[in-house]
């Protein structure tokens, strides 16, 4: 077994019984039932080596991450002009389904969600994919996703889906607050799209070479350029400024790698011309984010020195 990969291993050891100091997200039922224990992370390298260790629980479900794959095809169908013109750049501090911003902005002139990570956000990129049918356009992220993992079977796993899209009530709120202030039009649609993206599943070496995709400013393991330089700087930009919550600020201090969860307990990391990584570990904290994850990303960062800043 190779250093690398016996390092992973200890990681995986050191930090295990973190998975006892949270829990899978209890909001969404699909995703309560998640085993809490479940911890596994992969490294893909840029000369295209995997190592591996832990339990993947094969596919499971992007949520948040999706955001930035949703991010990317929006930027490449509409340029950065036309998408900063509905969205802000700006972190909010808030928790990620927060209507509270909402509310306050409501009195300005020119109102838009402050960032494309937070939900608010996320909906109106989603308005911005372009395709004639809702098919059409979740189709268009997932061969995003498909060129970005190398991996052809990347789908939605629908049980997810039914699940988030009948306990979804805030989501639908925020939605409909966006719609009365003009910055989205067909509500339904955009939630459907909101809700299916969130649902893609993928496994866990998939979001390791998502995250060496973005580490090689958007050229997967393969060497072809399937993203844009200037799209996967924007999306990393916002990884580190906004990718963990509102826990971002901390992150960016104790581990300094552009990096994104999700509530499935994924998390999906770029440390730029070294490697990808991915994580999932259910068990969150209270911000959202997978308590052995950040632990393991702290030490990883700190032992091998990878902080960006
Ligand atoms: N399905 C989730 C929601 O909007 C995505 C959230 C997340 O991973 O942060 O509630």
């Amino acid at each position: 077994m190779e250093e690398m990969e016996r390092y992973l291993h200890r990681l995986i050891t050191r930090h295990r019984s973190a998975t006892k100091e949270g829990k899978p997200a209890q909001y969404i039922p699909e995703l309560a039932r998640q085993n809490p224990d479940a911890l596994a992370i992969t490294a893909v390298t840029t000369e295209g080596r995997t190592y591996g260790a832990g339990e993947c629980p094969g596919y499971f479900t992007l949520q948040s991450i999706a955001k930035v794959i949703t991010l990317i095809v929006a930027l490449m169908d509409r340029g950065e002009e036309a998408i900063f013109h509905q969205v802000g750049m700006e972190p909010t501090g808030d928790p990620f389904d927060s209507l509270y911003k909402m509310e306050l902005t409501a009195g300005e002139k020119l109102r838009k969600p402050l960032n494309p990570m937070i939900n608010a956000g996320a909906m109106v990129v989603c308005s911005l994919v372009r395709g004639n049918t809702l098919d059409e356009r979740i189709q268009r992220i997932i061969h995003v996703i498909k060129e970005m993992s190398g991996n052809p079977e990347v789908h939605i796993d629908w049980s997810v889906y039914e699940s988030e899209r009948e306990t979804a009530d805030r989501n639908r709120a925020l939605a409909y607050i966006l719609k009365e202030y003009h910055m989205i039009q067909r509500v339904e649609e955009t939630l459907e799209l909101y809700f299916q993206q969130s649902s893609i599943s993928v496994r866990c070496e998939d979001l390791a070479r998502i995250g060496l995709c973005l580490a090689q400013n958007g050229r997967n393991v393969d060497g072809k350029q399937v993203i844009p330089e200037s799209v996967a700087r924007i999306v990393k930009t916002f990884m580190v400024t906004c990718g963990m919550y509102d826990q971002s600020g901390e992150f960016a201090i104790r581990v300094g790698i552009p990096a994104k969860s999700g509530v499935s307990g994924s998390i999906v990391a770029a440390i730029p011309f070294r490697m990808g990584i991915g994580i999932i570990g259910p068990a969150l904290n209270e911000r959202g984010n997978s308590v052995a994850g950040l632990r393991i990303l702290r030490d990883l960062s700190m032992e091998w020195n990878l902080s960006i800043f």
